[in-house]
Protein backbone atom coordinates (compact mmCIF):
# COMPACT_ATOMS: atom_id res chain seq x y z
CA UNK A 1 0.00 0.00 0.00
CA UNK A 2 1.23 3.79 -0.77
CA UNK A 3 1.72 5.86 2.32
CA UNK A 4 -0.93 8.63 2.43
CA UNK A 5 0.88 11.38 1.25
CA UNK A 6 -0.14 15.24 1.19
CA UNK A 7 1.93 16.17 -2.20
CA UNK A 8 0.64 16.63 -5.59
CA UNK A 9 -0.72 13.41 -7.21
CA UNK A 10 0.30 12.62 -10.79
CA UNK A 11 -2.73 14.94 -12.43
CA UNK A 12 -1.70 17.63 -10.85
CA UNK A 13 -4.09 17.52 -7.62
CA UNK A 14 -4.12 17.78 -3.87
CA UNK A 15 -7.45 16.12 -2.58
CA UNK A 16 -10.17 17.78 -4.43
CA UNK A 17 -8.08 20.93 -5.07
CA UNK A 18 -5.63 22.21 -8.19
CA UNK A 19 -5.13 21.22 -11.52
CA UNK A 20 -4.70 23.44 -14.42
CA UNK A 21 -7.81 24.94 -16.08
CA UNK A 22 -6.19 27.48 -18.74
CA UNK A 23 -7.37 28.58 -22.11
CA UNK A 24 -6.97 26.32 -24.95
CA UNK A 25 -4.48 28.81 -26.50
CA UNK A 26 -2.56 28.10 -23.20
CA UNK A 27 -2.73 24.30 -23.20
CA UNK A 28 0.46 23.60 -25.09
CA UNK A 29 2.64 25.88 -22.91
CA UNK A 30 1.39 24.41 -19.94
CA UNK A 31 1.87 21.18 -20.61
CA UNK A 32 5.67 22.06 -21.76
CA UNK A 33 6.43 23.05 -18.86
CA UNK A 34 4.70 19.96 -17.09
CA UNK A 35 7.05 18.00 -18.90
CA UNK A 36 10.19 20.22 -18.53
CA UNK A 37 9.75 21.21 -14.44
CA UNK A 38 10.91 17.68 -12.97
CA UNK A 39 13.42 16.56 -14.95
CA UNK A 40 15.01 20.06 -15.24
CA UNK A 41 15.06 20.86 -11.68
CA UNK A 42 16.27 17.60 -10.57
CA UNK A 43 19.01 17.62 -13.18
CA UNK A 44 23.16 18.31 -11.66
CA UNK A 45 23.30 21.25 -14.13
CA UNK A 46 20.23 22.99 -12.86
CA UNK A 47 20.97 22.14 -8.98
CA UNK A 48 24.35 23.09 -9.26
CA UNK A 49 23.55 26.95 -10.85
CA UNK A 50 20.57 27.19 -8.58
CA UNK A 51 22.54 26.11 -4.95
CA UNK A 52 25.18 28.52 -5.85
CA UNK A 53 23.30 31.12 -6.15
CA UNK A 54 21.21 31.12 -3.18
CA UNK A 55 24.19 30.65 -1.60
CA UNK A 56 26.19 33.91 -2.86
CA UNK A 57 23.39 35.67 -4.21
CA UNK A 58 20.94 35.31 -1.89
CA UNK A 59 22.85 34.72 1.25
CA UNK A 60 21.71 31.22 2.35
CA UNK A 61 21.59 28.99 4.44
CA UNK A 62 19.53 31.54 6.16
CA UNK A 63 19.60 31.57 10.12
CA UNK A 64 17.95 29.51 12.31
CA UNK A 65 17.58 32.05 15.46
CA UNK A 66 16.81 31.09 18.93
CA UNK A 67 14.30 33.60 19.78
CA UNK A 68 15.16 33.23 23.89
CA UNK A 69 12.93 36.68 24.88
CA UNK A 70 10.13 35.42 22.59
CA UNK A 71 10.47 32.05 24.02
CA UNK A 72 9.94 33.11 27.60
CA UNK A 73 7.25 34.62 26.88
CA UNK A 74 5.52 31.67 25.49
CA UNK A 75 6.47 29.07 27.14
CA UNK A 76 8.57 26.82 24.54
CA UNK A 77 11.67 26.45 22.54
CA UNK A 78 10.95 28.92 19.84
CA UNK A 79 13.16 29.31 16.66
CA UNK A 80 13.05 32.05 13.77
CA UNK A 81 13.65 30.96 10.07
CA UNK A 82 15.18 34.14 9.21
CA UNK A 83 13.98 34.66 5.51
CA UNK A 84 13.78 38.30 6.38
CA UNK A 85 17.55 38.57 5.86
CA UNK A 86 17.34 37.32 1.74
CA UNK A 87 18.76 39.84 -0.72
CA UNK A 88 15.78 41.72 -1.57
CA UNK A 89 14.00 40.96 1.95
CA UNK A 90 12.00 38.12 1.66
CA UNK A 91 11.11 34.26 0.68
CA UNK A 92 10.37 35.21 -2.92
CA UNK A 93 14.09 35.07 -4.59
CA UNK A 94 14.46 31.61 -3.63
CA UNK A 95 11.37 30.87 -6.28
CA UNK A 96 12.13 33.81 -8.72
CA UNK A 97 15.72 32.57 -8.98
CA UNK A 98 14.96 29.05 -9.86
CA UNK A 99 12.42 30.27 -12.16
CA UNK A 100 13.99 32.25 -14.34
CA UNK A 101 17.11 29.72 -14.52
CA UNK A 102 14.38 27.19 -15.93
CA UNK A 103 13.03 29.81 -17.96
CA UNK A 104 16.67 30.13 -19.97
CA UNK A 105 16.96 26.19 -19.64
CA UNK A 106 13.61 25.84 -21.86
CA UNK A 107 14.44 28.80 -24.38
CA UNK A 108 12.31 31.73 -23.26
CA UNK A 109 13.52 35.05 -24.10
CA UNK A 110 11.19 36.98 -22.12
CA UNK A 111 10.06 37.52 -19.00
CA UNK A 112 6.56 38.64 -17.41
CA UNK A 113 5.47 38.36 -14.14
CA UNK A 114 2.62 39.90 -12.19
CA UNK A 115 2.59 41.74 -8.57
CA UNK A 116 0.30 43.13 -5.76
CA UNK A 117 2.56 44.97 -3.32
CA UNK A 118 5.59 44.86 -5.34
CA UNK A 119 7.89 42.69 -3.84
CA UNK A 120 7.26 39.50 -6.19
CA UNK A 121 7.69 42.22 -9.21
CA UNK A 122 10.91 43.61 -7.28
CA UNK A 123 12.41 39.78 -6.84
CA UNK A 124 11.67 39.12 -10.82
CA UNK A 125 12.72 42.53 -11.99
CA UNK A 126 16.05 41.37 -9.92
CA UNK A 127 16.80 38.52 -11.64
CA UNK A 128 15.83 39.73 -14.91
CA UNK A 129 18.94 41.88 -14.39
CA UNK A 130 21.18 39.50 -12.92
CA UNK A 131 20.09 37.40 -16.16
CA UNK A 132 19.97 40.32 -18.90
CA UNK A 133 16.37 39.08 -19.72
CA UNK A 134 13.30 41.89 -20.66
CA UNK A 135 10.94 41.91 -17.84
CA UNK A 136 7.43 43.00 -17.85
CA UNK A 137 5.43 43.69 -14.95
CA UNK A 138 1.54 43.48 -14.04
CA UNK A 139 0.59 45.58 -11.26
CA UNK A 140 -2.68 47.26 -10.62
CA UNK A 141 -2.99 51.20 -11.33
CA UNK A 142 -3.96 51.83 -7.27
CA UNK A 143 -1.04 49.09 -6.38
CA UNK A 144 1.19 51.77 -8.38
CA UNK A 145 -0.11 54.44 -6.99
CA UNK A 146 0.46 53.22 -2.99
CA UNK A 147 3.77 51.41 -3.74
CA UNK A 148 5.64 54.05 -4.71
CA UNK A 149 9.06 52.95 -3.84
CA UNK A 150 9.06 49.61 -5.33
CA UNK A 151 7.63 50.72 -8.91
CA UNK A 152 10.96 52.48 -8.69
CA UNK A 153 12.87 49.72 -7.18
CA UNK A 154 11.09 47.87 -10.31
CA UNK A 155 12.27 50.70 -12.85
CA UNK A 156 15.78 51.01 -11.75
CA UNK A 157 16.25 47.45 -11.99
CA UNK A 158 15.05 47.66 -15.66
CA UNK A 159 11.88 46.05 -15.85
CA UNK A 160 8.53 47.63 -17.72
CA UNK A 161 5.71 48.16 -15.22
CA UNK A 162 2.52 48.44 -16.85
CA UNK A 163 -0.35 49.45 -14.73
CA UNK A 164 -3.52 47.84 -14.94
CA UNK A 165 -6.69 50.07 -15.11
CA UNK A 166 -9.27 47.46 -15.25
CA UNK A 167 -11.55 45.81 -12.41
CA UNK A 168 -10.64 46.95 -9.18
CA UNK A 169 -6.73 47.57 -10.51
CA UNK A 170 -5.13 45.32 -7.85
CA UNK A 171 -3.80 42.46 -7.54
CA UNK A 172 -6.15 40.11 -9.40
CA UNK A 173 -6.67 41.85 -12.42
CA UNK A 174 -2.88 41.86 -12.67
CA UNK A 175 -2.71 38.60 -12.83
CA UNK A 176 -5.73 38.27 -15.81
CA UNK A 177 -3.68 40.58 -17.66
CA UNK A 178 -0.42 38.88 -17.36
CA UNK A 179 -2.26 35.81 -18.11
CA UNK A 180 -3.93 37.92 -21.38
CA UNK A 181 -0.06 38.68 -22.16
CA UNK A 182 0.59 35.02 -21.89
CA UNK A 183 -1.76 33.91 -24.36
CA UNK A 184 -0.62 36.50 -26.91
CA UNK A 185 3.18 35.38 -26.85
CA UNK A 186 2.79 31.84 -25.70
CA UNK A 187 6.51 31.10 -27.54
CA UNK A 188 8.95 33.40 -25.99
CA UNK A 189 7.18 34.09 -22.65
CA UNK A 190 8.28 32.95 -19.56
CA UNK A 191 5.10 33.92 -17.10
CA UNK A 192 7.42 33.94 -13.08
CA UNK A 193 4.21 33.09 -10.57
CA UNK A 194 5.02 34.71 -7.06
CA UNK A 195 3.23 32.11 -4.99
CA UNK A 196 2.19 28.38 -5.19
CA UNK A 197 -0.97 29.13 -6.98
CA UNK A 198 -1.91 29.21 -10.76
CA UNK A 199 -2.48 25.87 -12.87
CA UNK A 200 -0.40 22.96 -12.15
CA UNK A 201 2.79 22.52 -12.67
CA UNK A 202 2.85 25.92 -10.55
CA UNK A 203 1.98 24.90 -7.35
CA UNK A 204 4.60 21.75 -6.80
CA UNK A 205 7.05 23.56 -8.48
CA UNK A 206 6.93 26.83 -6.61
CA UNK A 207 6.81 24.65 -3.49
CA UNK A 208 10.00 22.71 -4.48
CA UNK A 209 12.12 25.97 -5.03
CA UNK A 210 10.96 27.29 -1.54
CA UNK A 211 11.86 24.06 -0.17
CA UNK A 212 15.50 24.35 0.50
CA UNK A 213 13.78 27.02 3.24
CA UNK A 214 13.17 23.33 5.10
CA UNK A 215 15.61 21.12 4.22
CA UNK A 216 17.82 23.93 5.80
CA UNK A 217 15.55 23.67 8.87
CA UNK A 218 16.35 19.76 9.14
CA UNK A 219 20.08 20.35 8.80
CA UNK A 220 20.22 23.24 11.47
CA UNK A 221 17.85 21.44 13.83
CA UNK A 222 19.47 18.49 14.26
CA UNK A 223 22.73 20.70 14.69
CA UNK A 224 21.10 22.75 17.50
CA UNK A 225 18.76 20.07 18.98
CA UNK A 226 20.19 17.15 17.86
CA UNK A 227 16.82 15.75 16.20
CA UNK A 228 15.53 17.23 12.96
CA UNK A 229 12.02 17.48 13.32
CA UNK A 230 10.19 20.43 15.41
CA UNK A 231 6.75 19.95 17.44
CA UNK A 232 5.61 22.85 15.51
CA UNK A 233 6.27 24.78 12.38
CA UNK A 234 3.92 28.37 11.95
CA UNK A 235 4.10 30.55 9.29
CA UNK A 236 1.84 33.19 7.16
CA UNK A 237 -0.19 32.31 4.07
CA UNK A 238 -1.21 34.52 1.32
CA UNK A 239 -1.02 32.45 -1.78
CA UNK A 240 1.63 29.56 0.32
CA UNK A 241 4.63 30.07 -1.00
CA UNK A 242 6.69 30.67 2.44
CA UNK A 243 4.42 28.24 4.44
CA UNK A 244 4.90 25.19 1.38
CA UNK A 245 8.54 25.81 1.59
CA UNK A 246 8.50 25.96 5.93
CA UNK A 247 6.67 22.43 6.08
CA UNK A 248 7.77 21.01 2.48
CA UNK A 249 9.99 17.91 4.03
CA UNK A 250 7.66 17.70 6.83
CA UNK A 251 4.20 17.51 5.10
CA UNK A 252 3.64 13.83 5.94
CA UNK A 253 5.64 13.89 8.85
CA UNK A 254 2.41 13.29 11.51
CA UNK A 255 5.37 14.19 14.42
CA UNK A 256 5.16 18.07 13.39
CA UNK A 257 2.21 20.12 13.95
CA UNK A 258 1.91 22.75 10.90
CA UNK A 259 -0.01 25.79 12.08
CA UNK A 260 -0.89 28.88 9.13
CA UNK A 261 -1.69 32.07 9.34
CA UNK A 262 -4.21 33.74 7.71
CA UNK A 263 -4.82 37.45 7.11
CA UNK A 264 -7.99 37.77 9.34
CA UNK A 265 -8.43 41.39 7.97
CA UNK A 266 -10.90 43.36 10.30
CA UNK A 267 -12.50 39.94 10.88
CA UNK A 268 -14.41 36.83 9.38
CA UNK A 269 -17.58 38.00 9.71
CA UNK A 270 -16.90 41.86 9.01
CA UNK A 271 -17.29 41.82 5.05
CA UNK A 272 -13.40 43.00 5.16
CA UNK A 273 -11.06 39.80 5.03
CA UNK A 274 -8.89 37.89 2.77
CA UNK A 275 -9.10 34.69 5.51
CA UNK A 276 -9.86 33.02 1.99
CA UNK A 277 -9.73 29.09 4.00
CA UNK A 278 -12.15 30.27 6.71
CA UNK A 279 -14.19 32.51 4.13
CA UNK A 280 -14.53 30.78 0.65
CA UNK A 281 -16.10 28.33 -0.87
CA UNK A 282 -14.89 25.85 -4.48
CA UNK A 283 -14.26 27.60 -7.34
CA UNK A 284 -11.69 28.31 -10.16
CA UNK A 285 -9.38 31.30 -9.75
CA UNK A 286 -6.01 31.88 -12.27
CA UNK A 287 -5.98 28.03 -13.51
CA UNK A 288 -6.71 26.52 -10.16
CA UNK A 289 -9.52 24.65 -8.72
CA UNK A 290 -9.11 25.99 -4.72
CA UNK A 291 -11.09 28.14 -1.87
CA UNK A 292 -11.99 31.45 -3.64
CA UNK A 293 -13.62 34.58 -1.60
CA UNK A 294 -16.67 34.66 -3.87
CA UNK A 295 -20.66 35.46 -4.07
CA UNK A 296 -23.03 33.12 -4.37
CA UNK A 297 -22.89 33.93 -8.16
CA UNK A 298 -19.04 32.99 -8.09
CA UNK A 299 -18.12 36.65 -8.50
CA UNK A 300 -14.87 37.27 -6.51
CA UNK A 301 -15.23 39.68 -3.56
CA UNK A 302 -12.42 42.20 -3.42
CA UNK A 303 -10.40 40.50 -0.67
CA UNK A 304 -9.38 42.91 2.26
CA UNK A 305 -5.86 42.99 4.71
CA UNK A 306 -3.30 45.96 6.47
CA UNK A 307 -1.07 43.33 4.60
CA UNK A 308 -0.83 43.64 0.30
CA UNK A 309 1.22 40.62 0.55
CA UNK A 310 -2.04 38.48 1.95
CA UNK A 311 -4.45 40.86 0.47
CA UNK A 312 -5.07 37.63 -2.32
CA UNK A 313 -8.42 36.27 -2.67
CA UNK A 314 -7.61 32.75 -3.20
CA UNK A 315 -5.23 29.94 -1.51
CA UNK A 316 -2.55 28.00 -3.06
CA UNK A 317 -4.56 23.72 -3.68
CA UNK A 318 -1.98 22.46 -1.19
CA UNK A 319 -3.09 24.49 1.70
CA UNK A 320 -6.67 24.13 0.81
CA UNK A 321 -6.27 20.38 1.22
CA UNK A 322 -4.28 20.51 4.22
CA UNK A 323 -6.89 23.06 5.90
CA UNK A 324 -9.99 20.21 4.53
CA UNK A 325 -7.76 17.14 5.59
CA UNK A 326 -7.09 18.64 9.13
CA UNK A 327 -3.49 18.36 8.69
CA UNK A 328 -2.73 21.85 9.06
CA UNK A 329 -4.45 24.38 11.91
CA UNK A 330 -5.69 27.65 9.95
CA UNK A 331 -6.22 30.63 12.21
CA UNK A 332 -7.27 33.91 11.24
CA UNK A 333 -5.27 36.50 12.31
CA UNK A 334 -6.87 39.95 12.23
CA UNK A 335 -5.39 43.54 11.54
CA UNK A 336 -4.72 44.37 15.22
CA UNK A 337 -3.51 41.22 16.20
CA UNK A 338 -0.24 41.15 13.34
CA UNK A 339 0.25 45.19 14.13
CA UNK A 340 0.67 43.97 17.82
CA UNK A 341 2.63 40.98 16.85
CA UNK A 342 5.11 42.77 14.91
CA UNK A 343 5.82 45.47 17.37
CA UNK A 344 6.42 42.77 20.26
CA UNK A 345 8.75 41.08 18.04
CA UNK A 346 10.62 44.53 17.64
CA UNK A 347 10.68 45.46 20.67
CA UNK A 348 12.11 41.57 22.19
CA UNK A 349 14.16 40.85 19.95
CA UNK A 350 15.23 43.78 17.47
CA UNK A 351 13.34 42.29 14.62
CA UNK A 352 10.74 44.18 12.26
CA UNK A 353 8.92 41.84 10.52
CA UNK A 354 6.99 42.22 7.49
CA UNK A 355 3.23 42.47 8.05
CA UNK A 356 2.94 39.42 6.41
CA UNK A 357 5.04 37.79 8.58
CA UNK A 358 3.53 39.09 11.51
CA UNK A 359 0.12 37.01 11.02
CA UNK A 360 2.27 34.46 11.66
CA UNK A 361 3.71 35.64 14.92
CA UNK A 362 -0.13 36.96 15.58
CA UNK A 363 -0.78 33.29 16.28
CA UNK A 364 1.22 32.69 19.38
CA UNK A 365 -1.14 34.29 21.78
CA UNK A 366 -3.49 31.99 20.89
CA UNK A 367 -1.15 28.55 21.05
CA UNK A 368 -0.92 26.22 24.05
CA UNK A 369 2.65 25.69 24.25
CA UNK A 370 4.22 22.46 26.62
CA UNK A 371 7.78 23.74 27.87
CA UNK A 372 10.09 21.44 25.92
CA UNK A 373 8.25 21.83 22.64
CA UNK A 374 10.40 22.90 19.86
CA UNK A 375 8.97 25.33 17.70
CA UNK A 376 9.63 27.03 14.44
CA UNK A 377 8.43 30.14 12.71
CA UNK A 378 9.05 31.45 9.65
CA UNK A 379 9.80 35.32 9.29
CA UNK A 380 9.22 35.66 5.70
CA UNK A 381 10.31 39.20 5.02
CA UNK A 382 11.77 42.39 6.80
CA UNK A 383 8.94 45.32 7.37
CA UNK A 384 11.34 48.27 6.29
CA UNK A 385 8.68 48.05 3.20
CA UNK A 386 5.88 48.49 6.31
CA UNK A 387 7.21 51.34 8.36
CA UNK A 388 4.45 53.77 7.09
CA UNK A 389 1.93 51.64 8.13
CA UNK A 390 3.28 50.95 11.37
CA UNK A 391 3.59 54.46 12.23
CA UNK A 392 0.32 55.11 11.23
CA UNK A 393 -0.51 52.25 14.00
CA UNK A 394 1.36 52.94 16.85
CA UNK A 395 0.87 49.57 19.37
CA UNK A 396 3.96 50.16 21.15
CA UNK A 397 2.05 51.18 24.14
CA UNK A 398 -0.30 48.75 24.13
CA UNK A 399 1.98 46.19 24.71
CA UNK A 400 1.63 44.19 28.23
C1 LIG B 1 4.39 37.87 -0.72
C2 LIG B 1 4.72 37.70 0.69
C3 LIG B 1 4.00 36.79 1.52
C4 LIG B 1 2.80 36.03 1.04
O1 LIG B 1 3.05 35.12 0.03
P1 LIG B 1 3.13 33.55 0.26
O2 LIG B 1 3.18 33.00 -1.10
O3 LIG B 1 1.90 33.13 1.02
O4 LIG B 1 4.36 33.28 1.05
C5 LIG B 1 4.41 36.64 2.83
N1 LIG B 1 5.44 37.34 3.34
C6 LIG B 1 6.15 38.21 2.59
C7 LIG B 1 7.27 38.95 3.23
C8 LIG B 1 5.81 38.42 1.25
O5 LIG B 1 6.52 39.29 0.52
Amino acid sequence: MKMKTYHVNEEGYYGNFGGAYVPEILYKTVEDLRKAYLPILESEAFRKEYHALLKDYVGRPSPLYHARRLSEKYGCKLYLKREDLNHTGAHKINNAIGQILLARKMGKTRIIAETGAGQHGVATATVCALMNMPCRVYMGATDVARQHVNVERMKMLGAEVYPVESGNKTLKDATNEAIRDWCCHPQDTFYIIGSTVGPHPYPDMVARLQSVISREIKEQLLEKEGRNYPDYLMACVGGGSNAAGTIYHYIDDERVKIYLGEAGGHGIDSGETAATIHCGSLGIIHGSRTLVIQDEDGQIIEPYSISAGLDYPGIGPLHANLAQEHRATVMAVNDDEALRAAYELTRLEGIIPALESAHALGMLPRMKFRKEDVVVLTVSGRGDKDLDTYLAHRYDENLE
